[in-house]
């Protein structure tokens, strides 16, 4: 190595990695940038494979086989392993070169990590050796075949420059993919290169060269124009020769980096896809706020669109991605020039407005929920959204970035509670019951994991012959530590956050258990109701599910009965009464469950494929409390038989109750009175110790 020195101490100022390796990969030269890149001094890297320092060796290997046949200087991406293990991401371009009959590869790795250059440009600059005299003139007038090839195979321009007039002495090949202009041009036109520079970075230039002092080197970075026109950004290092009265420099296109490096620092701070300011940019300006206007007041909004992803889910991500879109787009043009808008993740955004005062930020609110209004037309099809808002004031509610999200997201919550497509403010007490709903849906999923969930069996009597003719299914959930949680707690939990999907599946399981050990105790018809919920019949393929599991599991659809409550119905009654209609006509019976309380239209019941009106706990329960909830259980009773339908009473718990009913002809009866729910392997006792028949209490009769 000693015997070529020159032209590798040059190297050595270079700001990219070079190094020099035979046909296997050893290395017999590597300048210190490189070494610096990999963590390992220069003479520990000489002797080297090195292939042993790079991350991915198929890379460098497949390059080196492409170089070998067409002769070329190539690019490629690869890995290095720095030396502490830490990854060290460049590009490379590699040139073979054959020299005295050998070939040898030159390696000129860039760091895409710009630290690397900071970290070069802050070290001291004394640690650069001063260029000898001879060993530049060495440099200069060498006609050395190497160095010249060499010089050409460096993507970097170097060059030198009189400290006085700033003309052009020396420059390499390079500078021709980087301006534009031969080399020859610019050795005859020695102005030429200062012509080239942006004219806003003229004058730093002009500063540079002013205030570099004898014997020191410095990095600047500026543009320049391409001689086709495009603009260009340039990094230079620069050393005052002392002796030579010449600037030397060695300079690098950071155009790209510098364009990733913008990139990258945008999108630290904004969501690729809608380029709104993400979660990031939030927090920061937030923090500002905090720091410098602690004491303006202002507004949060948290949003969150409703039903997005049943859009992604069933329309897939390319769908949700152009809507997502179109709604950041929409809000952009809903907000004031002050107000701040970030996407928070997914579907849910954060937006900050400046005037907090009640009735702007109920007016924006408006605004915002009115941007739902036209449909969003993707793939020619149109869909229609809403969007739910949660809204707290600073520093009413919180003082906090953390808290005001927070309880931003929790008065969200309570908007899609209250029915979607809509706002709602924050108030302290929708803490608890938000965390009342968290405790819940823990113990859910836990249940669910965990096969908790046990189902009970409550018997329905037939009112005539006094035996069980069927039994209700209904959800348990024993919890080892927590106790027994009651299904009015954890069902409209499991409704709301879609765990009652699972939950059904859990029933329907258990249920279908249940039948098929019943079936060999009896020979008699009997039916199990279970209980479905609203969210389930939305689903399109509810019936069709349903049916084809029973198919699966060989058990006749006439063992199951569907209990679905009058309000369920009438919340959607067109797709619910397709999948009811859907089930009927697999041969499921239908009940219409908690009858009474849901306000039905006469016209459409009669419409529905209902088999039994099951009347409401609550009428029955006060019987004998109020006279007209007697007159109504009698007109129900009239109207299900006229309708060709059949009567259920629940919560028949008294004897007087009891009586009443069979009275009234109600046919199917269902209460403590008769029988609690009971889990499986009681029910089985029951059945076994032959006893089907119901002896209720005597009662001493009842008084109108
Ligand atoms: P529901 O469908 O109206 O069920 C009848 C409720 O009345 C049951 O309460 C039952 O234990 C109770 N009950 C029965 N006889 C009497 C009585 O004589 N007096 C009184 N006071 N109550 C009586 P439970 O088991 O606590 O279930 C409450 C509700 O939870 C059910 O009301 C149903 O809407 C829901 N539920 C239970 N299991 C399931 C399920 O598996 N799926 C779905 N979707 N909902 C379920
Ligand atoms: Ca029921
Ligand atoms: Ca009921």
């Amino acid at each position: 190595m000693q015997t070529e020195a020159p032209i590798y101490d040059v190297l050595n100022y270079l700001p990219d990695g070079i190094i020099m390796v035979d046909e296997r990969g050893v290395i017999l030269f590597a300048n210190e940038a490189f070494s610096e890149m990999v963590g390992y001094d220069s003479d520990i890297l000489l002797g080297l494979n090195m292939l042993s320092l790079l991350a991915n060796i198929d890379v460098f290997q497949e390059c080196i086989a492409k170089v070998m046949r067409e002769g070329k200087s190539l690019n490629a991406e690869t890995d290095f392993l720095h030396r502490d293990g830490h990854i060290v991401q460049s590009i490379k371009s590699v040139r073979m070169i054959q020299h005295n009959e050998h070939i040898r590869f030159f390696v000129n790795v860039r760091n895409l990590t710009e630290t690397y250059l900071l970290n070069k440009e802050l070290r001291d600059s004394k640690e650069l050796i001063e260029l000898q005299a001879h060993e530049l003139s060495v440099l200069l007038n060498s006609k050395n075949q190497e160095i010249e090839e060499i010089l050409s195979s460096l993507d970097e321009v170097i060059w030198y420059i009189d400290s006085q007039s700033l003309s052009l002495r020396y420059v390499n090949n390079a500078v021709e993919e980087i301006f534009g202009f031969s080399k020859e041009m610019f050795l005859s036109d020695t102005a030429l290169w200062q012509q080239q520079i942006h004219p806003d970075d003229r004058a730093l230039v002009q500063m540079f060269f002013e205030t570099l002092r004898p014997g020191q080197s410095q990095a600047i970075r500026f543009r320049i124009f391409h001689h086709g026109g495009q603009m260009r950004w340039l990094n230079s290092r620069i050393h005052h020769h002392p002796k030579l009265n010449l600037f030397i420099g060695i300079t690098s296109d950071i155009t790209a980096p510098k364009a990733q490096s913008e990139e990258i620092a945008f999108l630290a701070y904004h969501d690729p896809l809608t380029l709104l300011p993400n979660r990031a940019k939030l927090k920061l300006q937030l923090e500002n706020r905090f720091e410098y206007s602690a004491s303006a007041p202002f507004a949060l909004l948290f949003l969150d669109l409703d039903n997005f992803k049943h859009i992604n889910d069933t329309m897939g991500h390319k769908v949700g991605d152009k809507i997502l879109i179109e709604v950041s787009q929409r809000f952009r043009n809903a907000l004031g020039i002050y107000d701040f808008c970030a996407r928070f993740g997914g579907d849910e955004f954060v937006i900050l407005l400046q005037d907090a005062d009640k009735s702007s930020v109920d007016a924006m609110a408006k605004r915002l929920i009115q941007t739902f209004k036209e449909p969003f037309a993707v793939n020619e099809t149109d869909f229609f959204l809403s969007s739910s808002i949660g809204i707290v004031l600073y520093p009413h509610d919180a003082t906090s970035g953390e808290d005001l999200i927070k309880h931003a997201d929790t008065a969200m919550y309570e908007a899609k509670n209250q029915g979607k497509n809509r706002f709602i403010y924050y108030d302290a007490s929708m803490q608890q019951t938000l965390n009342d709903f968290l405790r819940i849906e823990t113990l859910i999923r836990e249940g669910l994991s965990q096969n908790y969930f046990e189902l009970y069996f409550q018997p329905l009597i037939d009112s005539k012959t006094l035996r069980m003719e069927g039994y209700e299914a209904l959800m348990r959930l024993p919890h080892p530590k927590e106790g027994f949680i009651p299904p009015d707690l954890f069902i409209p939990v499991a409704e709301s956050n879609g765990d009652i999907h699972h939950l059904g599946k859990e029933v329907l399981s258990q249920a279908c258990d249940f039948i098929d050990t019943i079936r060999l105790l009896r020979d008699e018809p009997f039916f199990v109701a279970i209980n479905v919920s609203a969210k389930q019949l939305h689903q399109t393929h509810f019936a069709h599910e349903l049916l084809t599991y029973l198919d699966k599991r060989g058990i006749s659809p006439s063992f199951l009965k569907v209990e679905v409550t009058e309000s369920a119905v009438m919340e959607n009654i067109h797709s619910v009464s397709r999948q009811l209609t859907e089930l009927k006509s697999g041969g499921i019976r239908i009940s219409l469950d908690d009858f009474g309380t849901g306000y039905s239209s006469f016209a459409y019941l009669a419409q529905l494929p209902i088999d039994t009106l099951k009347i409401d706990k609550s009428f029955i329960l006060s019987l004998f409390k109020e006279s007209s909830n007697r007159h109504i259980v009698e007109a129900i009773s009239n109207l299900a038989h006229a309708l060709g339908m059949n009567v259920t009473a629940e919560g028949v718990e008294e004897a007087e109750h009891y009586d009443f009913l069979i009275e009234n002809e109600i046919d199917t009866l269902q209460g403590y009175h008769l029988c609690r729910p009971l889990p499986r392997d009681e029910i089985l006792q029951k059945l076994q110790d032959e006893v089907p028949y119901f002896t209720p209490a005597p009662s001493l009769g009842y008084t109108i």
